[in-house]
């Protein structure tokens, strides 16, 4: 009989989602993804998991209990690191042991530690302890994985074409943006489990691309150019996601087709605090580009989102047509 694994839609499906089902399909096993975010998910996350956790975290604990009853196997990897000399957010680290802890009646859970942090060969340790579950051939794991590899940097490629990942993730066509006062390109820095799961940041990419916004992501900058950028930082940044965004960050700021840039932050998430921070001042100190700060978390309005989005896109526009690049003060808003 084909086993069914399960893939909560939550954290790092977004970024590996294209990887896990082709090697999960490979090794024969049908994959299943729990349903796209609701409030009753969202409600049935809040409650299971500790109040102290990011909405992330409590988003993922939703999906768990969405799919828990329908699998063979809940794939939920302990990851640590995946890249050399960087960590993740320690949350994750913990995840498997969170789900453990909050649910009963799991499925077999298939929590194989990815620890990348010496060296990115360790990967091959950890696929073959996720192949075992399947087969004891380590030859078809490793096709498995070659094929699940070539997938997923196919999905990157065309990410970084400029394509949103949740658009290929679901098959959805490229928006074409056109707008009568013209488009503007908005740079949107934040975790992909926030950027692209829209019952939770509700709707904001959509929102833009109606209001006439090419949105660019973290996702869309070359690796070279984020480590180029943050080589100019005074002490080496050791979270993953710190170093992409504000490398990001310095190569938006520099880029004068950007417009403007947003921050979506995750209330209650301590990496994000302090990226989020360092960003605001490279801004403020490098270029006057509008900067805006968007904090969701399992309260947040969408009246209040979308009264934040319009007047900054207002004031985008008013500025670029009524000011001419001078600032209110007097001063030209881009020196030189
Ligand atoms: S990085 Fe922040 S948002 Fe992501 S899991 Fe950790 S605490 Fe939550």
């Amino acid at each position: 009989m084909v086993k069914k694994v399960g893939i909560p839609r939550g954290l790092f499906y977004y970024n590996y989602f294209p990887l896990w089902r082709t090697f999960f399909e490979e090794l024969g096993a049908e994959v299943v993804v729990s349903a796209h975010t609701t409030k009753q998910i969202l409600d049935v996350g809040v409650k299971s998991c500790v109040d102290e956790a990011c909405l992330p975290l409590k988003v993922y604990h939703g999906h768990v209990s969405e799919i828990k009853d329908r699998v063979d196997y809940l794939f939920v990897p302990r990851f640590t690191s995946v890249s050399k000399n960087e960590y993740i957010c320690p949350k994750f680290g913990g995840l498997p042991d969170m789900i453990r802890h909050n649910f009963k009646d799991l499925p077999t859970l298939i929590d194989t530690e990815v620890n990348l942090r010496k060296s990115k060969k360790d990967v091959m340790s950890a696929v073959y302890e996720i192949g075992s579950y399947f087969t004891k051939d380590y030859k078809k794991v490793e096709k498995a994985y070659e094929k699940a590899l070539s997938e997923y940097k196919s999905f990157k490629e065309r990410v970084r074409k400029g394509y949103l990942p949740i658009d290929i993730l679901e098959n959805h066509k490229k928006i074409k943006i056109k707008s009568a006062e013209g488009v503007l390109n908005i740079a949107v820095i934040g975790h992909v489990y926030n950027l692209y799961d829209s019952y939770i940041n509700m709707n904001l990419l959509r929102k833009l691309a109606g209001s006439g916004v090419n949105t660019i992501t973290i996702e869309m900058v070359d690796s070279d150019i984020i480590k180029e950028k943050v080589g100019c930082l005074p002490k080496r940044m050791f979270w993953n996601f710190g170093r992409k965004a504000v490398g990001s960050a310095l190569h938006f700021i520099e880029r004068k087709d950007i417009d403007g840039i947003i921050f979506l932050m995750s209330f209650g998430c301590g990496v994000d605090s302090f990226v989020c921070d360092l960003i605001e001042r490279k801004i403020r100190r490098s270029r006057d580009i509008p900067f805006t700060i968007l904090t969701i978390d399992e309260h947040s309005g969408e009246a209040g989102l979308n009264t934040r989005i319009e007047a900054f896109i207002d004031m985008i526009r008013w500025r670029n047509k009524n000011e001419s690049n001078v600032s209110t003060y007097g001063q030209y808003v881009y020196p030189g």
